[in-house]
């Protein structure tokens, strides 16, 4: 960047060319007043507040337009410019209601904040006034337009960052007001209630209904941590009155979202107050559950596990974990599976989205992790491959981030059967055949390979097999590339091109790559194409698999898995089990893989799994074919269920136990970008509720193991001496606010924003080209059963709605389940929107409602698994990581 020197107010200033004057003042710690303004937007100049006198121009400038340039000298606080900051003020506000003192937005509004420093105190112009009103239409957000000041924040996020484009300006003059499209009320609209809308508004035009009448802005707690939904991890502001979340916004200062969030992290935390929320411990009583005291239920469940130990052996006990508690929860349960209850059986439901992510790429490059963050994705990838992702819906603020680095010029090639979000800023759309994804990368790789645009100096240098990989390729069948994916062929010379020839490309993937039974496949095409091409390693260029849940990468890397120990050391390996013993004075522990999420289920109806602990899972819903799960759940001998609502799994249980959710407890989430973020305590959590990591406690010192954990803070210390990649992260640095990224080795290290910059995480430190055959899907379409299922995430709701399904918002927009099918095949079965139709598969049937998309292909259904879609669906799995093919069933479907 080149360097420029500026003075503003006489003072020298060394910046770089190409930011605008107010960027340099802010940057600078000079404050010009603005309103229209935001760091994230495009500058417009429409408020006019910015002004500034620069020596040489006639007139004002406005500074968030105006770049700075070498030599250039800057006023900001003239008496001319004083002046003309008034006027422009009082125009403002001799349109605007005077009722500050009882405005909700009192004491946050910037208007009344630059009012009170010019001091204006009455109004100057007189006369005609807008007629803007109040709109409804919302469940979230209060639409005052009485307020706005017209300036434009609200339709630029909309557009720029969420790409709704839900709102705009409508009419014109003095009748200017804005609308959604032909002014509809926002729940029929476009609006994906971001309320990124309330966040940049300056005024008190737009508000939030939840906090509407609760109190004063001075009077809430305000407390930063983090969103508890998706694995982006977004930083957030907690707003708390008498022990209530009256508001949440987005945290300015986090480096994941910049202030920005989704529906479910603003507006989805009315589940925390919930009535429903478990409040003491209880015990299955004939079809019911009685209250019991938490002596009682640690007692039965310890004397439970004892006997079965003893009848059936240790590996007759299984556990599941969970994504969505803290580090430290996921630690000392898979500790206390090890050392007291002596079985590898735990795992968690990343076996149902990435377990073939982490096996295939430990298999290519040792680590399953995503290799860049989001803020190099943005600022440094110039071709983006986004596939078997919808990212807008699964991951929403990592969506805001492509289209901003779409914005500053990356190509994004959006490979994926269905029509995403995002793909109305593509540069390439694809869409190949559902379960063709190896065939397509391999013939992308052929192309790679037959036109010499591989990087032989990164193969020579870091990467081993290539000739093997090359006699394979030699005969693979390109041929036959379009008849198999449905894609011609010089579209994927376009994408090998591209992908080859940027600077930093990135493929990031979700679980429409994931959970096939080919997943691990899948996974492996990808990397072969990083490593063809040397795109890994480097700044934006990369492997990224987008996590799921709040803390999936967490749960991970705490080894609540059954083949791995914290740290991601392999459980049948003699040195992982010497270095256990050592580190957690162990005489003994486990060194056999334990099972799987669908093998637990599995071997509970072969009658080998006896006992089942689930803490804050619903495999009930999560799961594939859960009739199956259910008649699992009716047979185990004993279930602990530990969550925060009684959940559908919940109802099997012999023991139910309160939980704190992530607003009522401390401890640390690890986000998709493998960033450690603390967590805060914001309210209390009701009844007998506790935190999960001291109801685990309170088993191991039933079981006679005193771990001496004062607090959560002195597990992570554990954590840091176990995991080589926590090492450096300490309680002190997380308390600090330092949001490092693993690996850390030492307290001092900074962390790691890009893996792989130098070997990789194999024994030989190189990358390794794995050959991958073309498989078809386990349950393909036939005549019985002619239409493919597939089934995903929609962003409104979270997993199996345990948290969202008690948001009453939520569930006004999206309360019911629904499937999507094309408008042709609606049209040959006489279908319109919102018509019942019962849905069957070889599994099971369900009624649903229809709505019509040209999102998705012919021959295709689409359920969100949120809700019972998982009746449907089968449970073969892939080979290598046991993740089920959630993504493709045959089903058939019926007008009812
Ligand atoms: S809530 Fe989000 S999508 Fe809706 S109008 Fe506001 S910014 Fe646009
Ligand atoms: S509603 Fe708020 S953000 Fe939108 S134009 Fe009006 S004042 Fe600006
Ligand atoms: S993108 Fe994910 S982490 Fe961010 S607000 Fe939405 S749900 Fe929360």
């Amino acid at each position: 960047m080149e360097k420029i020197k500026i003075y503003i107010n006489g003072r020298e200033i060394i910046t770089e060319k190409g930011k605008t004057i107010l960027e340099v003042a802010k940057e600078n710690g000079v404050e010009i007043p603005h309103l229209c303004n935001h760091p994230d937007l495009i500058p417009n100049g429409a408020c006019r507040l910015c002004i500034v006198e620069v020596k040489g121009e006639k007139r004002p400038v406005a500074s968030c337009c105006y770049p700075a340039y070498d030599g250039m000298e800057i006023f900001t606080e003239t008496e001319k410019i004083k002046e003309l900051r008034k006027m422009t003020l009082q125009l403002i506000i001799s349109d605007h209601p005077l009722d500050c003192m009882t405005c909700e937005k009192a004491g946050e509004c910037l208007l009344e904040k630059y009012a009170y420093e010019y001091g204006i105190k009455k109004i100057e112009y007189e006369g005609e006034k807008s007629k803007r009103k109040q709109k409804d239409g919302s469940p979230f957000i209060i639409r005052d337009y009485e307020k706005c000041i017209l300036c434009g924040r609200c339709v630029k996020v909309c557009e720029e960052i969420v790409g709704a484009n839900a709102i705009d300006f409508g009419f014109r003059g003095f009748q200017t007001d804005i609308i959604s499209g032909f002014d509809q009320p926002l729940k029929e609209t476009e609006c994906v209630f971001c309320g990124n809308c309330v966040e940049v508004c300056p005024v008190g035009a737009l508000r939030e209904i939840n906090a509407e009448g609760k109190g004063r802005s001075w009077e809430y707690k305000k407390i930063k941590t983090i969103c508890p939904y998706c694995g982006v991890g977004c930083g957030i502001n907690v707003y708390v009155k008498n022990n209530e979340i009256v508001k949440i916004k987005g945290d300015d200062e986090s480096l994941v979202n910049k202030g920005f969030l989704c529906i479910k992290g603003k507006f989805g935390f009315e589940y925390v107050n919930s009535p429903d929320r478990l409040k003491k411990p209880l015990k299955r009583k004939n079809n019911d559950f009685e209250e019991i005291n938490w002596e009682e239920a640690i007692s039965i469940i310890c004397q439970n596990i004892e006997r079965t130990i003893k009848k059936y052996g240790n590996n007759s006990i299984a556990g599941l974990a969970s994504a969505k508690c803290t580090n430290e929860e996921n630690y000392i349960f898979q500790k206390f599976f090890r050392t007291i209850l002596k079985t590898n059986n735990i795992d968690h439901c990343a076996r149902l989205c990435h377990s073939s992510t982490i096996a295939g790429l430990s298999m290519t490059i040792g680590a399953g992790a995503m290799s860049n963050s989001l803020e190099e994705i943005e600022n440094y990838s110039d071709c983006i491959i986004l596939t078997g992702t919808n990212v807008s819906e699964t991951q929403p603020v990592t969506s805001y981030r492509i289209r901003k680095a779409v914005e500053k010029g990356a190509k994004l090639i959006i490979i994926d059967p269905m029509e995403i979000s995002l793909s109305d800023i593509a540069y390439l759309k694809i869409q190949q055949n559902y379960g063709t994804d190896v065939f397509l990368f391999n013939s992308i790789a052929k192309i790679i390979i037959d036109e010499k645009l591989y990087n032989e100096d990164f193969i020579r240098e870091r990467v081993e097999n290539f000739e093997e990989y090359l006699k394979f390729m030699e005969k693979f069948p390109i041929e036959d590339t379009e008849k198999i994916t449905g894609v011609e062929i010089e579209k994927l010379r376009e994408v090998a091109y591209i992908y080859s020839k940027s600077k930093a490309s990135v493929i990031l993937w979700a679980m429409g790559i994931t959970q096939h039974i080919t997943g691990t496949e899948n996974v492996i095409s990808l990397s072969n194409l990083a490593l063809l091409t040397g795109q890994i390693g480097k700044k934006g260029a990369g492997l990224c698999p987008l996590r799921g849940q709040n803390n999936v990468q967490g749960a991970c890397d705490m080894g609540a898995l059954p083949n791995f120990y914290p740290g991601y050391f392999p459980v049948e390996d003699e040195d992982t089990i010497k270095y256990f013993k050592e580190k957690w004075q162990a005489d003994d522990l486990p060194n056999r893989n334990g099972l799987t999420v669908v093998e637990i289920f599995e071997n509970i109806l072969k009658d080998e799994i006896k006992f089942l602990y689930i803490m804050g899972e619903n495999p009930l819903v999560s799961d594939p074919d859960i009739k199956h799960v259910e008649e699992a759940l009716k047979k185990i001998n004993f279930l602990v269920v530990q969550d925060i609502f009684l959940t559908e799994t919940a109802k099997y249980a012999d023991i139910i136990l309160p939980a704190s959710c992530s607003f009522e407890k401390e401890g640390t989430f690890t986000n998709t970008e493998r960033r450690v973020q603390k967590i805060s305590k914001c309210v209390e959590a009701p009844g007998q509720a506790e935190d999960d990591w001291k109801i685990i406690n309170k088993l191991a010192e039933n079981f006679g193991y005193i771990w001496n954990y004062k607090d959560v803070w002195d597990i992570l210390r554990e954590i840091n001496e176990v995991l080589p990649q926590y090492k450096g992260i300490t309680p002190e640095r997380v308390k600090k606010g330092e949001k490092i990224q693993w690996p850390c080795p030492s307290e001092n290290h900074p962390g790691t924003e890009t893996l792989h910059t130098t070997g990789f995480k194999t024994k030989s430190e190189k990358g390794k080209l794995i050959p991958v055959e073309f498989k078809h899907a386990y349950e393909l379409p036939d005549n019985d059963y002619p239409f493919i299922l597939t089934t995903g995430r929609i962003r409104e709701h979270y997993h199996s709605r345990t948290m969202t399904g008690r948001v009453k918002g939520i569930n006004e927009i999206v309360g019911d389940d629904f499937c999507f099918i094309n408008e042709e095949d609606a049209k040959r079965l006489k279908l319109k929107d919102g018509d019942y139709v019962k849905v069957y598969s070889r599994r099971a049937k369900l009624k649903i409602k229809v709505k019509i998309s040209d999102r998705i292909k012919k021959g295709v259904i689409f359920i969100p698994f949120h809700f019972y879609a998982n009746l449907l669906t089968h449970n073969k799995l892939d080979p290598y990581s046991k993740i089920p093919e959630f993504k493709i069933c045959a089903c058939n479907i019926e007008k009812l």
